[in-house]
């Protein structure tokens, strides 16, 4: 689900407040997403799926740009080779959305025999990016390609995850026929409600909050744990690194061994970490398929967050005691 990622965070730097996702069949036949970001200008539709054009070359050799998140995405041009790609974008100084075809990076005709230019067409602001019958050319991925349910259930993750992270945007994800939504998330909702619709208010209601920063190592972390009253036969981390989901063993083996003092054996938390590393400092050969991320100073950096996150659970921890003793 790297490529949903992607299209998440498209969305997201495109200003959007609300982002829906719709699935069809685990997303084999169908995964779009809806957005009403700043929406995409027509003349940029020709080249949109071309990998290094001049444009985004530059943006290429803009250190800031890689050091956002690592590394470039080039989402829609990946998409293009293994997905039938249908972009729908309108930004507001356009009169009329324009939707466009995409076939090996290149614009292509809706039907054979028509033109492939993009087309008028009516839409509101933002942009939708249609995926179907994805890996249609590459028969062994296909096949490699599980259950609907288990693919739908790791799309509901990726969705939850960045839904958790992202205040100020609302998030939806519906599976095409049902008539609910999985997840349902308010542009204004806290970030705690946001953990309590994705996760339960077992979860929610355990909640530490966290936050520690230090300038010579070049971070800024914070976040919810659960407390010492929680805890799940396994542990469930949300991690973003600027602002990226990720995966980090370290990060996450260490925090387990935070909380092996505070729970039962067998007893783990769930913890939500927003941590801000100087660019520079994250590991730039990290590879968007490959989300274990590591980044210098790793040990000190995760001792400081772990200890903060150790004085949290020892105050709730004493406070407890303290109430159940008078
Ligand atoms: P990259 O993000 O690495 O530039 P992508 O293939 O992900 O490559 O996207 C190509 C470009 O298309 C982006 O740089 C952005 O300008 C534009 N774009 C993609 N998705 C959206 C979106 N949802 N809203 C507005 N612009 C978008
Ligand atoms: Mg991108």
């Amino acid at each position: 689900m790297h490529a949903l990622k992607e299209l998440i965070e498209n969305s997201v730097d495109a200003g959007s407040t609300s982002i829906e996702v719709l699935v069809k069949e685990g997303g084999l036949k169908l995964l779009q997403i809806t957005d009403n970001g700043h929406g995409i200008e027509k003349d940029d539709l020709p080249i949109l799926c071309e990998r290094f054009t001049t444009s985004k070359l530059k943006e290429f050799e803009d250190l800031s740009s890689i050091g956002t998140y690592g590394f470039r995405g080039e989402a829609l041009a990946s998409i293009s080779h293994i997905a039938h790609l249908t972009v729908t974008t309108k930004t507001t100084g356009s009169s009329c959305a324009w939707r466009a075809h995409y076939s090996d990076g290149k614009l292509t005709p809706a039907k054979p025999g028509q033109s492939s230019a993009p087309k008028a067409t009516a839409g509101r602001g933002g942009t939708q990016i249609t995926v179907e019958d994805l890996f249609y050319n590459i028969p062994t991925r296909r096949r490699a390609f599980r259950s609907a349910s288990e693919e739908y259930a790791k799309i509901l993750d990726v969705v939850g995850r960045y839904a958790v992270h992202r205040t100020g945007v609302a998030f939806s994800c519906r599976k095409h026929g049902d008539s609910g939504v999985s997840i349902s998330t308010a542009a204004n909702a806290s970030t705690v409600d946001r953990i309590r619709q994705i996760h339960g208010s077992a979860v929610a209601n355990e909640l530490v909050e966290f936050s520690v920063e230090d300038d010579k190592l070049g971070f800024r972390a914070s976040g919810f744990v659960t407390n010492a009253n929680y805890h799940v036969k396994r542990t469930v981390i949300l991690l973003f690194i600027n602002h990226r989901s990720v995966e980090s063993t370290n990060v996450k083996r260490a925090i387990e061994q935070t909380y092996s003092t505070f729970l039962p054996k067998g007893g783990h938390p769930f913890i939500y970490l927003d941590l801000e590393i100087e660019p520079q400092r994250v590991d730039v050969n990290v590879h968007p398929t490959k989300r274990e991320v590591n980044f210098l100073n790793e040990d000190e950096i995760i001792e400081s967050i772990c200890s903060e996150i150790r004085g949290k659970l020892a105050q709730v921890d004493s406070s407890r005691t303290f109430l159940t003793q008078t």
